[in-house]
């Protein structure tokens, strides 16, 4: 998998997405993730990248061109066109599911991080293919949404984690919220680890777990589907 991501601020996401695991996935070869600065494919020498909304109002539109040729670049140099994502507080709210479904369906992403007022409407009626918010909630740019993106699709890639257990029992994989974990110690502050969970009888453990995630689910997220 590798994700292109188009922003003002390349240094921020690209240190961010080369810790950890996904550093690691990186390092290894599952995984590879671009920065592009949309600012070096501005069409003027004062390097300008935004400019007042026609019909008015507060702040600046990030301009078409500059989007567009960054995008072009990253497609001619693959060869044709990626699928291509628009950080926004007006797209679909991203889940898991959406995770899994960009995971397993394109080998390549574009995510275009968006800031000021938001970009112009005719860049994402030619490039764009979908439209993604992390909540409804309005941030400063589109720099977090592409890191929370790019690490959730990122992490399901076959290799970035150890093995697919890693996250098929976590929340959101089968419609139910992951159960309570602990480590060690035994007690903490007078609070003792649930005696189930020492017990070493694996199918008690398991249904233990069944049922706090059953549980938990229902008080916490009675809108989700329960299987
Ligand atoms: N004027 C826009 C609106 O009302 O829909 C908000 C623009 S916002 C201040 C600047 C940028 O941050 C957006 O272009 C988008 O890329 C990003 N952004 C802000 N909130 C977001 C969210 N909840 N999900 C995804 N991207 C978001």
């Amino acid at each position: 998998m590798r994700i292109d991501i188009m922003t003002l601020f390349p240094d921020v996401v690209g240190d961010m997405l080369c810790e950890s695991i996904l550093g690691r996935g990186q390092e290894r070869g599952y995984i590879r993730v671009e920065c592009h600065q949309i600012r070096n494919f501005a069409a003027n020498k004062q390097m300008q990248v935004d400019d007042y909304p026609y019909g008015g109002g507060r702040g600046c539109v990030m301009l078409a061109e500059p989007l567009y040729r960054c995008w072009q670049h990253i497609c001619d140099e693959a060869g044709g066109k990626i699928h291509t994502i628009y950080m926004s507080p007006a797209g679909k709210v991203f889940t898991q599911k959406d995770a899994r479904r960009l995971a397993a369906e394109h080998g390549r992403l574009i995510i275009v991080c968006g800031r000021y007022e938001g970009i112009d409407e005719r860049f994402i009626d030619k490039c764009v293919d979908e439209e993604i918010s992390v909540g409804d909630f309005v941030l400063t740019g589109g720099e977090i949404p592409a890191m929370a993106v790019a690490d959730a699709v990122c992490r399901l890639v076959p290799g970035v984690l150890p093995d697919e257990e890693c996250f098929i029992n976590e929340s959101h994989w089968d419609g139910l919220l992951e159960y309570p974990q602990y480590t060690r110690p035994e007690v903490w502050q007078g609070l003792e680890v649930p005696k189930v969970l020492l017990s070493g009888h694996h199918e008690n453990i398991a249904n233990w777990r069944r049922e706090m995630s059953l549980e938990r689910t229902r008080i916490r997220r009675p809108d989700m589907r329960q299987k």
